[in-house]
């Protein structure tokens, strides 16, 4: 049986702020700026999440974690993840895999993606090989190289248990 897979993708963007700790795949990053956000405004965590839950075909990170709920506030993105995984989980979906890439002018990331992947594969149940973490610059061009902000996107595919695809 050839499972019927499908796809997702995931955007997110936090602003830069003093005062606030830079939290990025789960993994606090030694940085003079933190992102602004509800939570731990973890970009990365929230551009995978969306990609899941657009996958599945279940909106978004927003309706299903709103940013006026105050148990959200400073939450650890990394129990939104959790909780999106036992989500798919329940509706009969499996992960097949993510690719996800961190667009940020500074700091260098590169030094830090291998514990977000474990922390992020972790939440998720998901072994190391299905996650594909990237880190780019942009050159100094937009927002991000301004260093005003922190992006991420990201693609899932996933598919459902017993739905054959013919
Ligand atoms: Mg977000």
């Amino acid at each position: 049986m050839i499972p019927a897979l499908r796809i997702g993708t995931g955007f997110d963007v936090h602003r830069l702020v003093k005062g606030r700790d830079l939290v990025l795949g789960g993994v606090k990053v030694p940085f003079e700026l933190g992102l602004l956000g509800h939570s731990d405004a973890d970009c990365l965590s929230h551009a995978i999440c969306d990609a899941l839950l657009g996958a599945a075909g279940l909106g978004d990170i927003g309706r299903h974690f709103p940013d006026t709920d105050p148990r959200y506030k400073g939450i650890s993105s990394l129990l939104l993840l959790e909780e999106v995984a036992r989500l798919l989980r329940e509706k009969g979906f499996e992960i097949v895999n993510i690719d996800a890439t961190l667009i940020a002018q500074r700091p260098r990331l590169r030094g830090f993606m291998e514990e977000m992947s474990a922390k992020i594969t972790s939440a998720l149940s998901i072994s190391k090989g299905h996650l594909n973490l990237k880190a780019t610059t942009t050159e100094g061009l937009g927002f991000e190289g301004r260093g005003e902000g922190i992006g991420a996107t990201a693609v899932a595919l996933i598919y459902k248990r017993d739905e054959p695809i013919v």
